[in-house]
């Protein structure tokens, strides 16, 4: 059993089609058993990728012979679109893995030693207290600390429980701002009530460089400041 839209299914529960060649496989899913089944039957997919080695998905498929006839071409191109569009995936679980980490890592890392000894290298942090400016129940300080590759900037910050359980706190940016008006986003996160966080932002900008940070609310309102 065969049809026009045969291969298109694995994009489509991967989500890798675009709105309106998603738009055209629904509507033509109502009428095609074959296709159905075979969404059906790949509906877990994106779950049990995060169990696949990647590098079995990575490997670039074989060049294709131009003696193939046209429909035989057709099915090979959407067969490696299904593999280009599964690869992406694990590409953002990856990318999505390494941000988690560098939050985890920010949280249990050592936060003791400075990178360079005292002698002649890099400036060690010194945490300071960040200036309030609205009036989100929230503290932090910042250390910054100049390394090989520009500064490392150590939070800590602590948001207040709150009165209400139902409320959420949101999310928050670090952003340093350079002697040349750049204002550089160097972190993000999502406070926990009554919990204090230790998190690392980094920049390629020197110590002196760098005029002041702030953190702000996701949507760019300044909560807290410390002008250098
Ligand atoms: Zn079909």
């Amino acid at each position: 059993m065969s049809c026009g839209f045969t291969g298109l299914d694995g994009s489509y529960v991967l989500g890798a089609l675009d709105p309106a060649e998603a738009r055209e496989f629904e509507a033509h899913l109502a009428g095609c058993a074959a296709c159905t089944a075979a969404v059906n039957e790949l509906a877990g997919l994106p779950a049990l990728l995060s169990l696949v080695d990647s590098d079995v998905l990575e490997r670039p498929p074989p060049p294709l012979p131009e003696t193939l006839l046209p429909a035989l071409v057709a099915a090979a191109r959407s067969a490696q679109r299904r593999r280009t569009a599964i690869v992406a995936l694990l590409g953002a679980a990856a990318a999505a893995l390494v941000a988690v980490v560098l939050v985890v890592g920010g949280a249990v890392g050592d936060r003791g030693a400075p990178e360079a000894g005292p002698t002649g290298g890099p400036s060690a942090a010194v945490a300071r207290t960040m200036t309030p400016i609205g009036y989100e129940p929230v503290h932090a300080s910042v250390g910054l600390t100049g390394v090989a590759w520009g500064t490392r900037l150590d939070l800590e910050c602590t948001y207040e429980s709150l009165p209400d359980p139902e409320t959420r706190p949101g999310s928050y940016v670090l952003v340093v701002r350079t002697r040349d008006g750049h204002v550089e986003q160097v972190a993000t996160w999502r406070a926990l009530p009554g919990r204090t966080m230790h998190l690392t932002g980094a920049t390629a900008a020197t110590p002196d460089q760098i005029v002041s940070v702030e953190m702000r609310t996701r949507s760019g309102a300044p909560v807290l400041r410390l002008v250098l």
